[in-house]
Formats: structure tokens, C-alpha cells, sequence
């Protein structure tokens, strides 16, 4: 393996000469893409600049330069009674990579994209220039660079629109569900009712109990009590080793998963929780990645839309449940309506996350061919989880490409912007 050259820029200045060099090159944050969209033999990690810029009290608005982690921004906003408008599932992401892939969260049914918050960008081009676009000001270089993967150029700083609260409590609801098709409904019924909705599936289950989930819904919950923006300081539990190969097999993801499934005695279950356990129930163990082995793990996430999603949803789980292949982090959620960005991943439809064991590669294949089955739907893979997508299922998924690469073209004209992935997707 060839390792990769960094530079750690600190100041625009530093940016605007590392965009001069004339060098082929990438934005990397925080590494929180699990494919190749955020390698290249030589990156820009923007971790330095982490530094806020402004903050509007009365409106919400906030003004950071791009290497700032979600976690960061979480830590000044939330005690002033703001929250993240849209969030990933784990805070250690950096904003300028969260605009990057155009991330969507547990309210995309209501809310779209964190691009939609996004005002206006401040950016450094292929040439080295600097400019700020926004929805008024160069507006297709803006719209592009929103799920733009990084390929558009560097994002220095971003004004975001922040999300008024007035407790950092979820009242969340949480209710077991047979099977997929249970869940689907639920989570389609209660759309309006809750801004927030995910179901964790067992993708192990077969015959009626195919896809029985834990759907959780949650609203921000009025203040209460004597602190009620407090954040939470949960200590980080480490995975200390990796664990053996033989410890992750068909049988003890089953054993996980029946004993998740029937973690609440009551079908329908309500109740109060921090913000921090019920969005990043991961950030609570470092080197969660350790449970899979020295092997690894491919993470796959897909979007399809609601006609005939059901059903495409119903083979693709009865194809994971037959091959033993899931894992016990198998999420779901509703998306509203496309995005501005032309390849931003949302579509109206249904999407599942999972990860799967790489098996020293010979899980490829078999995603390879769920590949085909999602494009000849009308779905499309997630860039930011992706390693392994080929070029022709890329093209049939993302109807918006030639838009896309027109821009780049007007912005980057010789390709300097690039990733391992995009190298791979063709994407100049
Ligand atoms: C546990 C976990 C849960 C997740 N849950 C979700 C989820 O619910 N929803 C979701 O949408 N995603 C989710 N993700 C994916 C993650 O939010 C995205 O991959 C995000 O892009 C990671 O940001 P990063 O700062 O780590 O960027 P990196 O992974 O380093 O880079 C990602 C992309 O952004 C580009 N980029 C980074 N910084 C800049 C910049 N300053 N200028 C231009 N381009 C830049 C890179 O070139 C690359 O293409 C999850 C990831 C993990 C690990």
C-alpha cells in the first residue's frame, strides 16, 4: 500500500497555495465516509481549521470554517438553545465533509439534506481563487458542490441555519414491529406526527418474521428541570481488540439480534432520552470497527423509491437472510423528497444502511449483483458508504451525472479535484 501525502492547511492562505500547486488532490475531514470518497494519494485534511466564525444569536445563524467536527459545533450551540438542523449518526464528522456527501438524518421525511440549511459556502478553487456562492451567487457551483463529494473544490467555510430548542432531551418513542412491512407503515403513518424516525431490522429473520424491527420516533422534548441544555458527557467505552474472525458469524449476529429485538417487554415503549444516546448510540464505543476483525466490514446503504420498494425491500432482505450475511447494524428510514445537489443520495423512498463482514472480499459479488437489482429499480447507492460500485450501475443511478460533471468541468477544467473513487466512477 502506498500512503498517502498530507497536508494540514491552517490558514486560507495555506489552502489557496496548496489549490495553486496545480497538484491532483482532495479535501479529507474527519475520514467518517467508510469507502474511498475521502482517500487519495494526496490530500488536504482540513482538521486545522476548526475555528468558528461568527454566531448570530437571534437568528441561529453560524459561520465556521469547514474542519470543525459536528461534536465541536454541538458543544457552543446546544447550551444557547440551538440544535444541528440535520445530523449523521455520529458527531465526529467535520461540517465541510457533512456538506460534502450532502448527509441526511433520522428527519429527512420533514426536513431534506443538511444542504438545505447550508446559506452560503466559501470556497477555493482549481485555479486558487476564492468565491463564495450561495443559492444567489454562482448557484450551480454552489448547488454542486452539495454532495459534490469533495470534487468541485475546497470548502473553506460555511454559513449554516441552526435549529431552535428548548431542551436537549428526545422524547422518543420506541415500538417493536413483526415484520418490515410493519415498520414501513409505521413509519409512513407517523410522518407528520414525529420529526425524527429510524428502525433498527433484524436482516437475520426469515418467513413472516422477515425484517422485524424497533422503530424509534422522537420529537425535541420541551424544557424541564433545573438544566435542560445540558449536554451529556458519556464516557467512551473502547472495543480493546479486534475481535477474532470466528466471533462474528451467522449465529451470533442471530443471537444479538433476537436479544435487541426483545430488549423492551412492551410493544410500544415512550420515554425520555438525551439527544446524545438516541443520535450517536455508536460515538458511545471507540474503535466500534474492532468487532468485525482484522477482516473488516463493508458498509452499504441504499435508497429506493416507495413504488414497488416493498417488495424490492422484501428480496433484497430474503437474499441477505439466506446467505447468513447481515449484521446487527441494520437501519432504515423514510426520505422525503431529491435534493438540490445532482448527486445527492436522497430519493423519495426508503433507504437501508448495513454492514457486512468483508469476508476477504467475497461479499463483493454478492453486492455487486444488489447493485443491479437497485439501479434497474430506479435506486441508487450512498457515495459516502461506498467502495465498490462500478461505473456502468453509477451512471443508471444517478440520472443527474452530466449535470454535475459539466460544472466541474467549468470549475476544474483538468480534474485536479479527485478521489480514489471518483478515479474508479469515472467521475471528471
Ligand atoms: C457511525 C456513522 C454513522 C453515519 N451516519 C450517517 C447518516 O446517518 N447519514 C449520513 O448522511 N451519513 C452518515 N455517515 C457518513 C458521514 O456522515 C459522511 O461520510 C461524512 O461525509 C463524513 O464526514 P468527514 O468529515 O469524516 O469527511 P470525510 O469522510 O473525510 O470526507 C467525505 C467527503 O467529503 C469531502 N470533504 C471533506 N471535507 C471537505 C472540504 N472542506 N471541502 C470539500 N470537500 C470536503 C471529501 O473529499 C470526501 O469526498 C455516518 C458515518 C459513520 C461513521
Amino acid at each position: 500500500m502506498v500512503e498517502a501525502q498530507v497536508d494540514y492547511p491552517r490558514y486560507l492562505d495555506e489552502l489557496v497555495g496548496l489549490a495553486k500547486s496545480g497538484h491532483p488532490q482532495l479535501a479529507q475531514g474527519n475520514c467518517r465516509s467508510y469507502g474511498d470518497a475521502c482517500l487519495y494519494s494526496r490530500v488536504v485534511s482540513t482538521l486545522p481549521l476548526e475555528h468558528l466564525l461568527d454566531f448570530d444569536p437571534e437568528r441561529g445563524v453560524l459561520r465556521a470554517q469547514a474542519g470543525i467536527t459536528l461534536d465541536r459545533l454541538l458543544r457552543f450551540c446546544v447550551p444557547r438553545g440551538f440544535f444541528l438542523p440535520v445530523t449523521p449518526g455520529t458527531k465526529f464528522p467535520t461540517l465541510g465533509g457533512c456538506i460534502a456527501a450532502d448527509v441526511h438524518g433520522k428527519n429527512h421525511h420533514q426536513e431534506g439534506t443538511l444542504g438545505r440549511f447550508v446559506d452560503e459556502l466559501e470556497m477555493v478553487l482549481a485555479d486558487g481563487s476564492s468565491l463564495r456562492c450561495s443559492r444567489q451567487e454562482h448557484p450551480e457551483l454552489f448547488r454542486a458542490t452539495l454532495g459534490g463529494m469533495g470534487l468541485t473544490g475546497f470548502i473553506y467555510a460555511a454559513t449554516l441555519r441552526l435549529k431552535p430548542i428548548s431542551s436537549s432531551y428526545i422524547q422518543m418513542r420506541r415500538v417493536r414491529t413483526g415484520d418490515f412491512a410493519e415498520a414501513c407503515q409505521l413509519m409512513s403513518q407517523t410522518r407528520e406526527e414525529y420529526l425524527y424516525s429510524v428502525a433498527w431490522i433484524d436482516c437475520l429473520a426469515t418467513g413472516q418474521h422477515l425484517g422485524r424491527s424497533l422503530v424509534m420516533l422522537g420529537n425535541h422534548a420541551p424544557a424541564a428541570g433545573p438544566a435542560p441544555l445540558a449536554l451529556h458527557s458519556p464516557r467512551q467505552r473502547p472495543v480493546p481488540f479486534h475481535l477474532p474472525h470466528f466471533a462474528l458469524n451467522s449465529w451470533s449476529v442471530r443471537a444479538f439480534n433476537t436479544l435487541f429485538y426483545h430488549r423492551q417487554w412492551r410493544r410500544d415503549h415512550q420515554v425520555l432520552v438525551h439527544y446524545d444516546p438516541f443520535f450517536y448510540p455508536l460515538d458511545a464505543l471507540s474503535h466500534w470497527n474492532r468487532i468485525y476483525g482484522r477482516g473488516g466490514f463493508l458498509q452499504y446503504q441504499f435508497a429506493i423509491p416507495f413504488a414497488g420498494g416493498l417488495e424490492l425491500m422484501r428480496e433484497i432482505l430474503e437474499r441477505i437472510a439466506a446467505r447468513g450475511a447481515g449484521s446487527f447494524l441494520a437501519v432504515l428510514k423514510v426520505f422525503g423528497p431529491e435534493e438540490e445537489g445532482p448527486l445527492s443520495f436522497p430519493l423519495p423512498g426508503y433507504t437501508l444502511a448495513l454492514d457486512f463482514p468483508l469476508q476477504g472480499g467475497r461479499i463483493i459479488p454478492f453486492l455487486l449483483e444488489l447493485n443491479k437489482l437497485i439501479a434497474g429499480a430506479g435506486g441508487r447507492v450512498y457515495l459516502a458508504k461506498d467502495a465498490i460500485l462500478e461505473e456502468h450501475d453509477f451512471v443508471a443511478m444517478y440520472p443527474r451525472l452530466e449535470e454535475f460533471k459539466r460544472i466541474k468541468r467549468r470549475y476544474d477544467p483538468h480534474n485536479l479535484f479527485r478521489s480514489c473513487q471518483s478515479d474508479r466512477l469515472g467521475l471528471r
